[in-house]
């Protein structure tokens, strides 16, 4: 006679699916494509191919052994792509801090990237674009409101150094902190430069103003003062060159 099956079940109705690395049977809400369980992503698959959506009745039916686990979070039973192009105003919604939006932002980021790469559509557009619009926008108010995020300065003093930096990702030799106000303008930690916007310029740096083109915090960082871009290998192109630049010329504590 065949074993009692013990079946995890996450929902009242759903997907009928076996993790194929910690070996759970489980019925998950409809498409999941994440393991609740060991949180490995792709490693679902069909417990039996002839009961593929099943309900807890069914279950029963077949003399399962119901183990009731809690209601999962989204995040819990959907990969980040899922959420990323489904979930976006819950994603969206869900970091708290500045720097949580950030990583948030950059994990998207790395989807974009792939996506890139795997369909050869090399558009400046694509699938994830939403979903980190969307971040880049609540970023921007995080900044506004003066929360910070980090600006990895390296201080670098010779080709040398800079050229490590871009081979072989040298770790900051300091964080700096980057926050902005309701007016736009920009605090190194802490100390504030203040911004006019100027279509002139990309970027021109006074002595104790920047003027910019660039409307937004949040745009002036990606594309001046963050390592990593928001669209995957869109990364910043001056990093970081012009990141110690400007760094240098805020930070009086650092500029020996
Ligand atoms: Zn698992």
């Amino acid at each position: 006679m065949e074993k009692t099956m013990t079946v995890d079940v996450y929902a009242i109705s759903g997907d009928f699916v076996t993790c194929s690395d910690c070996g759970k049977v489980m019925l998950l809400p409809h498409g999941a494509d994440k393991c609740p369980a060991c949180k490995k992503e792709g490693c679902l698959a069909w417990t039996d191919d002839s009961l593929r959506e099943a309900d807890i009745d069914s279950l029963l039916e077949r003399h399962c052994n119901l183990h009731q686990e809690k209601d999962p979070q989204p995040e819990e039973y959907l990969s980040l792509a899922v959420l990323a192009t489904e979930y976006i105003p819950y994603l969206v919604g869900k970091p708290q801090t500045a720097r949580e939006t950030l990583a948030l932002l950059l994990d998207t980021g790395t989807l974009f990237e792939k996506y890139w790469r795997n369909t050869r559509c090399f558009r400046s557009e694509n699938i994830y674009t939403p979903a980190i619009n969307a971040l880049l926008d609540k970023l921007d108010g995080k900044l506004k409101a003066g929360d910070a995020i980090p600006v990895e300065y390296q201080d670098c003093r010779s080709p040398g150094d800079f050229f490590r930096v871009v081979a072989d990702d040298r770790p900051a030799k300091e964080e700096v902190s980057f926050s902005s106000d309701e007016e736009g303008n920009y605090y190194f930690n802490g100390r504030k430069v203040k911004v006019e916007n100027s279509d002139g310029y990309a970027y021109r740096l006074l002595k104790t103003k920047i003027q910019t083109s660039y409307r937004r915090p949040v745009d002036f960082y990606f594309r001046f003062l963050a390592r990593f871009g928001p669209y995957g290998t869109y990364g910043n192109a001056y990093y970081p060159s012009i990141t110690d630049l400007i760094c240098r010329c805020y930070l009086p504590e650092t500029a020996k």
